[in-house]
């Protein structure tokens, strides 16, 4: 017998073998038990979740004369013969390249036939969001008034550019993508099945990289196994034959950002451009990786939901403690605005290297919510008729570390608070040290910002804007807008 893909081997046969799938194949199976199935169907949902297989194990329950209460039976000659693939009753349409009206009144002049088998004829169309809309158009009629002996399933991956008129005829099922431990479960079965041995780590990586579609995962694994040319595979083979940077790297990359060691940091781009690696790849993964703290940071453990190996797990929980929430953030922002760019330009090396640049000085950057809040503040209290202070909230409460390198617009900040403190001191009840005095300060501020502001003493557009921009350059000065 010749070599069949795992993702053709392992392909469910019935209902209860279909993966991820059970809202779609519990309804299906209970419809065919009670005989009251439809005579059209629409499958929409991402690629490689099992929407063909569904309808061809859809098409085999329909045929089975032998079949259990929701299964098909497998021994039959309808049910064998739809396993190879030459049942004569079963016809899978391309619709990408059978899209012209011709080719659907082809299908309405083939209704007429009855079945070979003397009972039904399924018809399966797929990527049926690629016919014209004159080919829909044609559909329609047969669509809804199909003979008694076929059954249409339509499968898309974009069910919004089906016409409404063929969506409204035919049950919708909406497949979904599959969980990640699912999609492990599956490849660890194939390895059990196959005796290969294949790592946590690797599983995960894989798992991963397929973004809920079991038939990637599955194809991955595959190529992953040709890589390391062997029935073995560990995590760092599997991330190298997808192209992926080895964890080490994207840890040490961490590091130098949190130990401000620009020069190292473009050293190990430099050698993992050599590598063939490419850059913007090494930023989604760290965009995945910061993520990951995110989901950390906010207490979640679940390995599954982190998308994480064990020994990934266990590094990011390490490193997780230098980098504070606004750490996090300010570091994504710049990534994803690094994306984006990078997107529509040819200067690649160029963005590349002013994105590393901006990554290493993380801790010195201002985001906009920063500034914006700050600008909230400048005109509340101008409207108080204040002298302007720094509003307590932009100075974040953080981890010890991150205290000590906080941003420099916090620096400033912290400075004009200190001073703010004996202009306002007057105001305050008498206290015995500095310290508290200043927190006093803070205090009264709070509870003023907080209060309704009169209407007298609103000041004028132009007053506004004068003092917003005095208090912004006052505060932040020229350079320290970064952003
Ligand atoms: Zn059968």
């Amino acid at each position: 017998m010749s070599y069949r893909v795992f993702a053709r081997q392992y392909r469910p046969k019935k209902f209860d073998e279909v993966i991820g799938q059970h809202h779609v194949t519990k309804t299906l199976a209970y419809a065919l038990l009670k005989k009251n199935f439809a005579q059209a169907y629409l499958f929409s949902g991402p690629r490689g979740v099992g929407k063909t297989t569904v309808a061809r194990v859809f098409a085999k329950t329909l045929n089975c004369k032998t079949k259990g209460p929701a299964n098909a039976c497998g021994t039959c000659p309808a049910c064998l013969a739809l396993d190879q693939g030459s049942f004569l009753d079963y016809e899978e349409i391309d619709g990408a390249s059978y899209r012209g009206i011709d080719q659907i009144r082809e299908i309405g002049e083939k209704l007429q036939y009855v079945s070979v088998s003397g009972l039904y004829r399924v018809f399966v169309i797929d990527e049926v969001h690629m016919l014209t809309q004159e080919a829909f158009n044609a559909m329609l009629k047969f669509l809804e008034e199909p003979p008694a002996h076929v059954v249409f399933i339509l499968c898309t991956t974009e069910s919004m550019k089906i016409p409404l008129t063929v969506r409204s005829r035919c049950q919708h099922f909406r497949f979904k993508l599959l969980e990640i431990d699912k999609i492990i479960g599956q490849l660890q079965n194939i390895c059990h099945k196959e005796n290969l041995k294949v790592d946590d780590d690797a599983l995960m990586t894989l798992a991963r990289h397929a973004t809920g579609s079991l038939r990637d995962a599955e194809n991955m694994l595959e190529q992953a196994l040709a890589y390391s040319g062997g029935s073995s595979l560990s995590g760092k083979t599997a991330r190298s034959a997808l192209s992926e940077s080895e964890l080490s790297v994207k840890l040490d990359f961490m590091r130098n950002l949190k130990d401000e060691k620009l020069a190292a940091n473009l050293t190990l781009i430099h050698q993992l451009e050599k590598d063939g690696f490419s850059f913007s790849i090494f930023l989604h993964e760290l965009v995945l990786m910061l993520s990951a703290f995110v989901y950390l940071k906010a207490g979640i453990q679940e390995r599954f939901t982190l998308e994480l190996s064990k020994e990934e797990f266990v590094a990011y929980k390490e490193l997780l403690s230098f980098f504070s929430l606004g750490d996090i953030y300010r570091l994504q922002d710049i990534l994803f605005q690094f994306i984006q760019e990078i997107k529509n330009s040819t200067e690649t090396r160029t963005l590349t290297l002013l994105s590393l640049i901006k990554l290493s000085r993380y801790k010195k950057l201002i985001t906009a919510e920063e500034i914006r809040e700050n600008l909230l503040f400048f005109s509340k209290m101008t409207a108080m008729g204040e002298p302007s202070h720094i509003p307590p909230s932009s100075v974040p409460a953080e981890s010890p570390q991150h205290a000590s390198t906080q941003h420099a617009s916090s620096e400033i900040l912290q400075k004009n608070t200190s001073a703010s403190a004996s202009t306002l001191a007057p105001k305050m009840p008498a206290t015995d040290s500095d310290s508290t005095q200043k927190n006093m300060s803070l205090k009264s501020i709070r509870k003023q910002w907080n209060q309704p502001q009169q209407a007298s003493q609103t000041p004028s557009k132009n007053e506004y804007f004068s003092e917003i921009d005095k208090h912004v350059s006052k505060v932040f000065g020229d350079s320290k807008i970064v952003r």
